[in-house]
């Protein structure tokens, strides 16, 4: 049978299918070429940090997981097995690669103090060290035992707490409990995962 050369190119671009013109089944191989960017990489699930509907996500990372080896995000991917989004992401989520990858992103906590223009990094156990001061000393100023009209409120009006939304249900349950336990009533997360 005699094919022309746009017959040859059209039948060729056209995709998975088996091209029987060739005698041959090329399946194998196309399939065989579409798993080679991932087929190495270690799969991490997560959430999408960038809206409360909460996509689950797959971060694909290249590495050994030697100790001086620094895993590398090659690919991320819509979950097909998430209750949510089964494997859909849109056009935000499917970009968070770049989010992961980028160079102005933080790494470090940071801090504005009272009066300065800038922000100023700051250690972790800096950090938790002067939330705990912080919170202990708000809660001391702000915490109301009883309403003006006598009764017993026992709540702290001068905290509140947001949380994101790749924060779990387990997360969100400490949370409460942590924050019911020093009377603050101000209390939200961006979605329920
Ligand atoms: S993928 Fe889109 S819809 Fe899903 S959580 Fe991320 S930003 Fe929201």
């Amino acid at each position: 049978m005699a094919i022309s050369r746009r017959t040859f190119l059209q039948r060729s671009l056209a995709g998975g299918a088996a091209i029987t013109a060739f005698g041959f089944d090329v399946t194998p191989i196309y399939a065989q070429a579409k798993s080679l960017k991932i087929s190495r990489t270690t799969e991490t699930r997560s959430t999408c940090p960038y809206c409360s509907v909460s996509c689950g996500i797959i971060i694909h990372t290249l590495g050994d997981k030697a100790k001086n080896a620094i895993p590398q995000v090659v690919h991320v991917e819509g979950d097909p097995d998430h209750p949510i989004n089964r494997g859909t992401l849109c056009p935000k989520g499917a970009s968070l690669e770049q989010d992961i990858l980028n160079e102005r992103r933080l790494l470090n906590p940071q801090v504005r103090r009272p009066g300065a223009d800038r922000w100023e990094d700051i250690g972790w156990d800096q950090a938790i060290d002067e939330i705990g001061r912080w919170v202990k000393k708000t809660r001391d100023a702000t915490f109301v035992e009883k309403d003006p009209r006598g009764r017993t409120v026992n709540r702290c009006e001068g905290l509140a707490w947001n949380g994101g939304c790749t924060d779990t249900n387990e997360f969100n349950y400490l949370v409460v409990k942590t924050m019911r336990s020093l009377g603050v009533c101000y209390l939200e997360n961006q979605a329920r995962v």
